[in-house]
């Protein structure tokens, strides 16, 4: 057996309350200090108002709506400043919280509040007519969905109007609850759904142990994430798990200050950044919109008031990202527009990015430090991650400290020679309890020895780096040979006519074989791109590969690769777009 570790050394492993581990402080980020500010309204969340909002939310939790240890809420949202705030709340007093994909049908949001067991909801006024379709079917009371915001819509009121005032003394508020080593390990903290990409998404139920854990493994990669002058946006969706342990986690701990985007558009996006480079919010009295904000603010906290280093810039120097977003950045027209000079270190995870994508973006922007992370819900999410000053690009990083991987041949059983390929496994604290209800799923992803088998095709090479190739579910099988669509899409993205594209295997029955086919999408503000042929994308591909990888499934040219906000590409949307809806 050969089993890879990290270049780190183990951390101390954090048996708490995973809130308690949130608010612990190690930087001594001062009370005042603003962690939290919407990026368009600039309504802020300093760091003690956030600590105290999460206390007032956990005691309206149980003494409005009689939430006890075990019972779980659902977030139904785009993100909001105070979404780490609903978030934390229940976890307080060891209740649970589920969050939801804000792109979710009724159908959807209904099967995630039966099988989480939901028996509350704050949704987003935008969302209402879904959230109250998704509740209704499965008998949620409408009196127990509420609203982010201020308003009372349709007689829905905000979740604010159940918070006890805000001068309540701490002393008043509903006390975390301290979990010994066992408890935390077996209490859940979150019900995270994974994204549905290979099938229908998952609960994966996290523990505060796991939740905790992960976050000190990824802080300990991450001496950036210390400096109270770093700011980073979050407009990855604070419904996955890598936003929440992230953003919401890992930089509220750090001290980090995070611009809040609501959801992902190119245009706000660009703006934002442009934005923060010249207004430069330091302390409370900048960031505060409104009095009754800033009166909050002051009030929630109980220590004298720090007046932060006034010649410190807080620019944004941290993007956190998902690979379509560096697609933009690399194809889009609309960037050069935008000063984005002040951007110094990007980090991209949740899907594939290949070593191409990445330089042509050091290209366009050589003094941004770039890395890859890697790894998915049932891991908490975090497993690798790349050095900024030490990036073998195209690769998914190193090891986090505190686990296991192997890498096993999944026809052999075998673990993979050096430098083979195999599936990666990974044993840790960080892995997740299991499936919600689902207990044979969990058995076939986590095995008696507590591997978590994780569906992933990797190499790793002699300096730990490693290079996930695909998911296995999704290689093709042409003839016996395995052919990866991320590998045939990361050639087909620097062709310079092809804005974006998306591979899949489709079944040739003369030669019972898959067969590759790519999507493509051509940049139709250049006449070569207009004029591109299939013909021409099959040849620059087969000038590109060994001959096993041609298109043979041929080209299909559309105008967008249907693609999740977290950054995944729909596959299964192109089949349909292909075959035509599933037939039942
Ligand atoms: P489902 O399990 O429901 O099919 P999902 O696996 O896409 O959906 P997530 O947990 O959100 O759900 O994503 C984890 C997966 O994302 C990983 O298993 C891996 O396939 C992919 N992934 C994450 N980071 C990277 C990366 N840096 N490079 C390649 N793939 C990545
Ligand atoms: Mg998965």
């Amino acid at each position: 057996m050969t089993i890879y570790r990290s270049h780190l050394p183990d951390q101390p492993v954090p048996y708490m309350n995973a809130y308690s581990f949130a608010i612990s402080n190690p930087n001594n980020t001062p009370d005042e200090y603003p962690i939290l500010i919407d990026g368009i309204t600039k309504q802020t969340l300093t760091f003690g108002q956030w600590r105290h909002d999460i206390r007032r939310w956990a005691t309206a939790l149980q003494h409005s709506l009689g939430f006890k240890r075990g019972d779980v809420l659902a977030l139904f949202s785009f993100n909001q400043v105070d979404y780490s705030v609903t978030m934390f709340g229940p976890l307080v007093f060891a209740g649970i919280t589920t969050t939801v994909n804000s792109a979710y049908n009724a159908d959807e949001l209904a099967y995630q509040l039966q099988d989480s067991g939901a028996t509350a909801m704050v949704t987003h006024p935008e969302l209402l007519v879904t959230a109250r379709a998704g509740a209704k079917k499965v008998g949620l009371p409408e009196e127990r969905i509420f609203l982010y915001g201020d308003q009372i819509v349709d007689g829905f009121r905000p979740y604010t109007s159940l918070l006890p005032p805000v001068e309540t003394p701490e002393s008043q508020l509903v006390k975390p609850v301290v979990l010994d080593a066992k408890e935390c390990k077996e209490t859940t903290a979150l019900i995270c759904y994974s994204s549905g990409t290979t099938g229908r998404s998952k609960g994966v139920e996290l523990s505060h142990l796991n939740f905790a854990v992960n976050a000190a493994q990824v802080v300990a990669c991450d001496g950036e994430l210390k400096a109270h002058d770093n700011v980073a946006l979050s407009v990855l969706p604070m419904y996955h798990m890598y936003s929440i342990q992230l953003h919401l986690m890992c930089g509220a701990h750090s001290g980090l200050q995070n611009i809040v985007m609501q959801k992902f558009n190119p245009e706000d996006f660009l703006k934002i950044i442009q934005d923060y480079k010249s207004k430069i919010p330091r302390t409370i009295d900048e960031c505060s919109n409104t009095k009754g904000n800033k009166a909050r603010a002051l009030q929630a906290t109980n220590t004298p008031r720090i007046i932060l280093n006034k010649t410190t810039k807080q620019i944004v120097k941290t993007l956190n990202l998902v690979p379509p977003q560096v697609l933009m950045l690399v194809k889009s027209p609309l960037v050069a527009k935008y000063d984005l000079s002040h951007v110094r270190q990007i980090t991209v995870g949740a899907a594939p990015c290949s070593r191409e994508l990445i330089e042509a973006l050091l290209e366009k922007y050589p003094a941004i430090a770039f890395r890859q992370a890697y790894g998915m819900s049932e891991a908490s999410p975090g497993t690798h991650v790349g050095l900024y000053n030490d990036m073998v690009h195209g690769s998914a990083g190193k090891m986090l400290p505190n686990q296991e991987v192997r890498l096993v041949d999944s026809e052999t059983g075998k673990d993979a020679a050096p430098g083979e390929r195999g599936e990666i496994w990974i044993r840790g604290l960080n892995v997740m309890k299991g499936y919600r209800n689902n207990e044979k799923a969990t058995k076939e992803t986590i095995d008696s020895e507590g591997w978590l088998h994780t569906g992933d095709v990797a190499v790793v090479d002699t300096r730990g780096n490693f290079f996930v190739v695909d998911r296995l579910k999704e290689l093709i099988k042409y003839k016996g040979f395995q052919v990866a669509p991320a590998e045939l899409e990361a050639i087909l993205l620097t062709h310079p006519q092809i804005l974006d594209a998306a591979v899949i295997g489709v079944e040739n029955k003369e030669q019972a074989t898959e067969v590759p086919l790519a999507f493509v999408v051509k940049n139709q503000s250049s006449p070569e791109g207009k004029a591109l042929t299939e013909e021409q994308v099959v040849e620059y591909v087969a000038s590109k590969v060994a001959a096993h990888k041609k298109l043979r499934g041929g080209v299909r040219f559309i105008d967008l690769v249907p693609k999740s906000a977290a950054g995944k590409i729909l596959r299964k949307d192109l089949r349909v777009l292909l075959e035509g809806p599933p037939k039942s």
